[in-house]
């Protein structure tokens, strides 16, 4: 997926988030997607930083990476959100190209891919970009509401950390 796909993506989700995350549609909803927007786009555009850093789609590319990113707000109560931008990178490059990524890196080098893909030069890939969206804030929201609450504030990180 290129840059313009992820962009699209987490401007989406973002919003999509900030629903689920304040569903009453109000000025704290409002308050919630422009909390969450920044950190979803900027964790969007960071896997590919290792086409200059490292190897694409692998340096960078990784579950490592992933769990390195959301360990962030519980160990160092920043970063928040920033996962969920590198996480439906992942998710993208998965389904909106046939190459896959070395989600096992620096394991492991080899690629995983999805057995369907919509390449990035596809007419669809627009659409097929918003439809991945919408599942995503799906998963999102089944997460939130069934497994762990993700609405995390600063407060909330200070006292599961206990300082
Ligand atoms: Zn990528």
């Amino acid at each position: 997926m290129n840059k313009r796909g992820h962009v699209l993506n987490a401007l989406l989700l973002a919003v999509g988030v900030g629903f689920v995350l304040e569903p009453a549609v109000d000025r704290n909803t409002a308050i919630k997607i422009a909390q969450v927007t920044v950190p979803i786009v900027l964790g969007a555009l960071f896997p590919d930083v290792d086409t200059a850093f490292g190897k694409h789609r692998k340096t960078l590319h990784s579950l490592t990476v992933l769990g390195i990113v959301a360990a962030y707000p519980i160990v160092f109560d920043n970063l928040q959100y920033v996962w969920v931008g590198v996480l439906t990178h992942y998710v993208l490059d998965l389904v909106g190209s046939r190459r896959g990524i070395a989600l096992f890196h620096p394991l492991s080098s080899s690629e995983f891919s999805l057995p369907f893909g919509v390449t990035t030069s596809s007419d669809y890939a627009d659409l097929v970009t918003v439809i991945i969206t919408a599942l995503e804030i799906a998963a999102f929201w089944a997460v939130h509401t069934y497994v762990v609450d993700l609405n995390v504030d600063v407060a909330t990180v200070s006292q599961a950390i206990g300082v």
